[in-house]
């Protein structure tokens, strides 16, 4: 079989240049499966580990279909949920990578820090939160998150959130987030 490359999956000349600037060659397995279907704006069901490229699989295209313009305050387009605070100061600086020359920003929302620099990043505008599910569902509640405006959610190591005893939080947030969404869930 051919190799296909990141341009082939169809993403755009600014991503790719991107990953080449990172000195990413070519795309992982996660990546060829996972990049069309989430461009076309399909739903996703991914399996991969940690350390198979995951988080660019579902980053890239999602990051490309982010829609153009500031953001309103505490509106994200786009939500990715993880079990740890590790994963999720780990994920947003994936995201501010890769997402640097589209100018998207990113904001990492974790339980353990405190929450006035987390309302204060999400105060001034951001397109991705990158959330553990208690710190995400206590934003909410306290209405300094609003998902109303979400075009997609990822679960990310979903496996591993319901493991840890997430399944309420979990099912709360998506409630909170438009019927129309895209959801893409990954589990190792
Ligand atoms: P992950 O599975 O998302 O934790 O990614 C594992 C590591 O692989 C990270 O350090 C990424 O920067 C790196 N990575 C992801 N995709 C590629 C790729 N296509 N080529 C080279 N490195 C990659």
């Amino acid at each position: 079989m051919a190799t296909s490359t990141f341009a082939d999956l169809g993403l755009s000349a600014s991503l790719v240049s991107a990953l080449t600037a990172l000195g990413y060659e070519e795309p992982t397995p996660i990546q060829r499966e996972a990049i069309p279907p989430l461009l076309a704006g399909r739903d996703l069901l991914g399996q991969a580990a940690t350390g198979t490229g995951k988080t660019a699989a579902f980053a890239l295209p999602l990051l490309q279909k982010l829609p153009s313009g500031k953001p309103a305050p505490g509106r994200p387009s786009l939500l990715v949920l993880v079990p740890t605070r590790e994963l999720a100061m780990q994920v947003a600086e994936a995201f501010h990578r890769y997402g640097r020359a589209l100018g998207a920003i990113t904001v990492p929302i974790y339980g353990g820090q405190e929450f006035n620099r987390q309302i204060h990043a999400l105060r001034r505008g951001v397109h991705v939160v990158v959330a553990t599910p208690g710190r995400a569902l206590d934003h909410i509640g306290r209405k300094t998150l609003d998902l109303s405006a979400l075009s997609a959610v990822v679960l990310d190591e979903a496996d591993e959130m319901l493991d840890m005893g997430f399944a309420d939080e979990l099912e709360q947030i998506l409630e909170a987030t438009p019927e129309a969404r895209q959801t893409a869930l990954f589990s190792a």
